[in-house]
């Protein structure tokens, strides 16, 4: 567990729903998200891009000549104002230059980087950032979707042609029984899919993977039978996981979907998929979780091994307990080690 402060950017207790949304891990995880996008952020706020170089200029908050510079410190969106507002971090300047509380400050960045609406519900107050073609599209092939009932190719998929023995189907996995496939913009053909929810840093889904299938449970005969959709916002993904089970102070995480299920038959353990190496690498565990164990891909080219050992380096130095297990055969993972053991 982190105990690092917020310091001077505690959120006064404003109201208990303040208070809730935007506790001190929220506000970390934010920063984290945050990190290296404070140019647009700022931008997005309406600070000019002329206060914005680097260099010294006039404060866009207590005028001058030259006594501010954004300077961005490791990406933090730092600045240094010699006039009445200081020195701080992004988030910082952004509640100084909106004049916002800080509990209205940290919502609107969270809607900013994340999004306010899930991506199940059509309406809502858009952001400039999000992108509406991505948000229907990803809400039309949600309302499509529809349970896994025994029998149906999801099912079959994940029982019979990867022999997981699973008591229940997390909700986060439903079947679409007719997706089109595209290459380009032409549709090659309809299949079954698995959908599987990626959600943001902050839980709030933002994008659906998807797992084209034949109609008795095979992988589809496509060039790319898995595919994530574009998120409801350009890089929310990022941080992100499809979260298959509730945390307890112990998160598993593996790369694919299928890796994550194994290994939670195998060991019980409440487990995530990453989706991807890249992804693995960005992962952003809740505060509640004090162990993470990381299920690596044993990949014959590293790729695993390097993205676990990445994510593992940053969760031991917020304080956590983590380990690495790799399945001993090399060009293997857990999913294969599980299933050749039955
Ligand atoms: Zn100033």
């Amino acid at each position: 567990m982190t105990n690092q402060s917020a310091g001077g950017d505690a959120p006064p207790a404003e109201s208990k729903r303040s208070q809730h949304d935007y506790n001190k891990r929220s506000v970390q995880e934010l920063k984290k998200i945050a990190n290296g996008q404070w140019f647009r952020i700022h931008q997005s706020a309406g600070v000019p891009a002329s206060c914005l170089t680097g260099k010294h200029g006039p404060c866009p908050i207590c005028g001058g000549k030259d006594r501010f510079r954004h300077d961005d410190k490791n990406g933090d969106g730092t600045y240094f104002c010699g006039g009445r507002c200081g020195s701080g971090d992004g988030l910082k300047l952004l509640q100084l230059y909106s004049g916002k509380t800080f509990a209205e400050t940290l919502s609107w960045l969270s809607d900013l980087l994340i999004g306010s609406q899930p991506v199940v519900s059509v309406k809502g107050q858009a952001s400039t950032l999000v992108n509406e073609h991505s948000r229907t599209a990803l809400n039309d092939v949600w309302n499509e979707s529809q349970d896994v009932q025994d029998g149906d190719p999801v099912h079959l998929y994940l029982t019979r042609t990867r022999r997981l023995v699973l008591p229940r189907i997390p909700s986060a996995l439903r079947l679409h029984r007719s997706l089109p496939y595209f290459e380009g913009k032409t549709v090659i053909g309809e299949y079954s899919a698995m959908l599987a929810t990626v959600s943001a840093a902050d839980g709030k889904p933002v994008s659906i993977h998807r797992t084209f299938l034949t109609l008795d449970g095979l992988k589809a005969k496509v060039s790319a039978p898995k595919r994530i959709m574009k998120p409801v916002i350009a890089g929310a993904c990022s941080g992100g996981a499809i979260r298959l089970y509730e945390p307890s102070d112990v998160l598993g995480v593996a790369e694919g979907i299928e890796t994550a299920l194994a290994c939670h038959v195998a060991t019980g353990i409440p487990m995530w998929a990453a989706i991807s190496s890249t992804l693995m690498e960005k992962l952003i565990v809740p505060t509640s979780v004090n162990e993470v164990v990381i299920f690596a891909d044993n990949d014959t080219n590293q790729v695993g091994q390097n993205a676990a050992k990445k994510l593992a380096q940053r969760l031991h130095s917020d304080g956590k307990t983590v380990k690495i297990l790799t399945p001993a055969t090399p060009g293997t993972d857990w999913a294969d080690a599980v299933t050749q053991e039955l």
